[in-house]
């Protein structure tokens, strides 16, 4: 369902993304780890077109991503057509920016109303069901600041759920948590993972990916040091430094 072919990103002279190469099937989860200023958040950012790749390409179901394609030449697609592609991807934040004048109830309805056009009540039933699911149905009316960190983190996964994505992109979603908070999160992901959902999550959470993850892609200075099937890159990582990263994080 994605695929990265040699996607590189400059931000001035700096390097940030240096041909990464990525693929991840429908229904897989896919882990993305590394050391900090490796380029994991701005790979993210170019799937989801908040920033503009500079070279190579990716495509998400098939389609070309930010580009549409005329002979030989490429063509920067247009707001709305960036708007749609972006529609079909869920993404979750460090910090769980809910609209803080919003209900837990109201911030998962709100995309789902104003962008796609649902019903009210379509939406309501929806947003309830979403809320049953990540274990907050009796918070559906509360504000986010009367929510704990876990429970906001949970709203806005079922926010980016209420959008019916085919992807969902997880930048460290419980490294801004306290620690007693983090399984709680972590445990709605693992079940949105057995549902079927693609993810990619950036994280730092080993148990985790060991547990949930299908892949694992062990990112580095821009580049993809390392990438395969969890159980290998975990427990008997090729490169050194992915062996000694993971070491490290533990
Ligand atoms: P972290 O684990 O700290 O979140 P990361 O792997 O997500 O790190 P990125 O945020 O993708 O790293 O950043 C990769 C590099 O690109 C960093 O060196 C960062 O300083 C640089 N960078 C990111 N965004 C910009 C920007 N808008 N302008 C200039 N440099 C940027
Ligand atoms: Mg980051």
């Amino acid at each position: 369902i994605v695929k990265a072919v040699d996607v590189s990103k400059r931000f001035g002279n700096f390097l940030a993304l240096d041909k990464v190469n990525v693929e991840v099937k429908r229904g897989e989860v896919s882990c993305i780890i590394g050391p900090s200023g490796s380029g994991k958040s701005t790979f993210l950012r170019c799937i989801n077109l908040l920033e503009r790749m500079d070279g190579g390409a990716i495509w998400v179901s098939d389609e070309l991503v930010g580009y549409r394609r005329d002979g030989n030449k490429l063509h920067e697609i247009s707001d709305s057509e960036i708007a749609r592609q972006r529609r079909r991807i869920g993404m979750v934040f460090q910090r769980f920016n809910l609209f803080p004048h919003m209900t837990a109830l109201q911030n998962i309805m709100e995309g789902p109303v104003q962008v796609m056009g649902e019903t009210t009540k379509a939406a309501r039933e929806h947003a309830e069901m979403l809320l049953d699911r990540v274990g907050l149905g009796d918070k559906k009316n509360h504000y986010p600041s009367e929510l704990s960190g876990g429970q906001q983190q949970r709203v806005a996964i079922a926010r980016a759920m209420g959008m019916r994505p085919e992807l969902i992109l997880f930048d460290e979603p419980t490294s801004a948590l306290d620690p007693e908070l983090v399984s709680e999160v972590l445990d709605v992901m693992h079940d949105l993972a057995s549902s079927g959902m693609t993810m990619i999550v950036v994280t730092h959470e080993m148990g985790f990916a060991r547990n949930v993850a299908n892949t694992v892609t062990f990112m580095e200075a821009g580049k993809v040091v390392e990438t395969g099937l969890a159980s290998k890159v975990l427990s008997t990582p090729k490169n050194a430094r992915t062996a000694a990263f993971i070491q490290a994080v533990q």
